[in-house]
């Protein structure tokens, strides 16, 4: 604790509003930690980026199964050469790799997560169109002056701002490269880390996790751990490494409003048969008001205000909105927003398209037969999947609307004027772990410490990750370490990682191991 306007202030809070004002004194120990882990990044920078070549090197979309094989195998290799026992686990798809180092003396289980799958490539889009042949540059694609740098054996010294191009290079190879290199670094300078050390490497990250969470119940006593770090996904713009102690869910479902059974003259017929697509408009409109918020009742049933703390967290990230609104060609976010970090406390409630008719070129004078809406909910712990839809359900019988879940046949078209049809999705459950847990606070003060930097602290993401099954899975609370650069390109084409962000990952990780 110290004293700040009279007011005494924890010490980690104020570190995380004043960020670089008021970083907590570095230990000796801690101090010398670190300077040998940079000393080993300096001097094996070759071997670091030629691991993540050889890598990414290994083709790894879904469907190719062989190859996908030998990313599980190579990942492997890379961990029992690091002393851990490996194991893999046949899914339907891609093993899981299963990695225990058991630490002398050590009493806690840290269980490390990361995916060697990458998304679908369409290699006409990528420079040069071979996204499995990594290839270093000394920049950005496009940006002034940036050459290839072919001869990766013969270089000795990397600047940070070079990049290495290729398929999962960021996402979500690099996290794994980096784990062996820590490792690596830990032992160069005689130490080990302070936990036992347990490692996911998941295959199917990127369609879903459909192997690892049908297996998860069976793997329970294998991923136990006492804390779970997800290492996937950009650090914050700002290049900070950042920690994430959540995730927003997500419910999906679409609505069908039924108008004549096909599509009528609209001369013929205009002011006395019922339009779909403007009942629909109508139901939609009913459940925002102007200002962005949710009109649906209950909505936001036990969301607590925010505390004092809370919103000092949520401004001590230091988000750029004017930046993003040009980038987006925005004027403003919505009224009831107070920051985009506070948006992501409350669920969200987005209409992902919509469609009625025919428009353009194609549009013809007739009153549509349906009109579908499809939208998402992005939730929070807050409020769980089954009672958001059941608050949707409740606000769609408010407006008048008989719900089905079917097409309704001639008698229910008979007897309703406003049907909808409602489809919905299996919900993924939002996580949240608290800042302010003791076991939170650790990774946060070790890792300012360790990196003599704050960390970025996201309470949640705004997206969804499946963080809360695997939380589950461990008996552990989870927290997201994001290493790589933001603009990175992942899942699309041209995916790179800088190598700033990748020899800051190796520091990160070494960090963690020795908390
Ligand atoms: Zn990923």
């Amino acid at each position: 604790m110290i004293r700040f306007s009279g007011r005494r202030i924890p010490t980690t809070w104020l570190a995380l509003v004043a960020g670089a004002v008021a970083l907590a004194a570095a230990s000796p120990r801690a101090q010398a930690l670190s300077a040998a882990v940079d000393a080993y990044v300096a001097s094996h920078q070759r071997e670091i980026v030629s691991s993540l070549i050889d890598l990414v090197s290994i083709p790894n979309v879904k469907g190719d199964a062989a190859n996908l094989r030998r990313n599980a195998t190579a990942v492997g290799d890379l961990l029992r050469a690091r002393g851990f026992a490996v194991e893999l686990v046949d899914t339907a798809a891609a093993p899981l790799v299963l990695g225990e180092l058991k630490v002398p003396g050590a009493t806690r289980t840290v269980l490390l997560y990361a995916h060697y799958d990458g998304q679908p490539v369409d290699p006409a889009r990528w420079t040069p169109p071979t996204p499995f042949a990594a290839v270093l540059r000394s920049g950005r694609l496009g940006a002034a002056g940036v050459k290839d740098l072919p001869n990766v054996a013969s270089l000795s010294t990397f600047d940070p701002d070079w990049r290495l191009y290729g398929r999962s290079a960021a996402d979500d190879k690099a996290p794994i490269v980096a784990i062996a290199a820590a490792l690596d670094a830990l032992r160069s300078s005689g130490r080990a880390p302070t936990w036992n050390v347990k490692i996911l490497a998941d295959g199917e990250e990127e369609s879903g996790s459909p192997g690892l969470t049908a297996l998860a119940p069976t793997l329970r006593e294998r991923l136990k751990a006492d804390l779970l770090l997800m290492l996937d996904g950009p650090a914050h713009p700002s290049g900070r490494p950042t920690l994430v102690f959540g995730a927003r869910g997500v419910l999906t479902f679409e609505l069908t409003v039924y108008g004549p059974k096909q599509e009528l003259h609209s001369g013929h017929y205009g002011n006395w048969i019922p339009n779909p697509a403007v009942r629909l408009s109508r139901l939609v409109a009913s459940m925002k008001d102007d200002s962005g918020r949710v009109l649906v009742k209950g909505f936001y049933d036990g969301i607590a205000p925010l505390t004092n703390e809370e919103r000092a967290l949520l401004r001590s990230v230091p988000d750029d909105p004017d930046a993003l609104l040009a980038l987006f060609g925005v004027a403003g976010p919505e009224a009831s927003a107070e920051s985009l970090q506070e948006a992501y406390t409350r669920p969200s409630l987005n209409i992902r398209g919509i469609s009625s008719g025919h428009v353009g070129a194609a549009a013809t004078n007739v009153i549509p037969s349906e009109a579908v809406a499809s939208f998402d909910i992005r939730l929070v712990t807050e409020t769980p999947g089954t009672a958001i839809l059941d608050k949707i359900k409740a606000h769609i019988a408010s407006q008048g609307f008989h719900l089905v879940d079917r097409d309704p046949d001639d008698a229910t078209r008979a007897r309703y004027r406003d049907i909808v049809k409602l489809t919905v999705s299996a919900p993924t459950e939002a996580y949240r772990v608290s800042v302010t847990t003791p076991m939170s606070r650790m990774v946060i003060d070790g890792l300012s410490r360790a990196l003599g930097q704050q960390p970025v602290v996201l309470r949640t993401s705004g997206a969804t990750v499946p963080m809360a099954d695997l939380s589950a899975a461990a008996g552990a609370p989870a927290i997201s370490v994001q290493t790589v650069n933001f603009d990175d390109n992942q899942h699309t084409d041209n995916e790179n990682v800088r190598l700033g962000h990748l020899f800051n990952a190796v520091k990160t990780i070494a960090a963690l191991l020795t908390m």
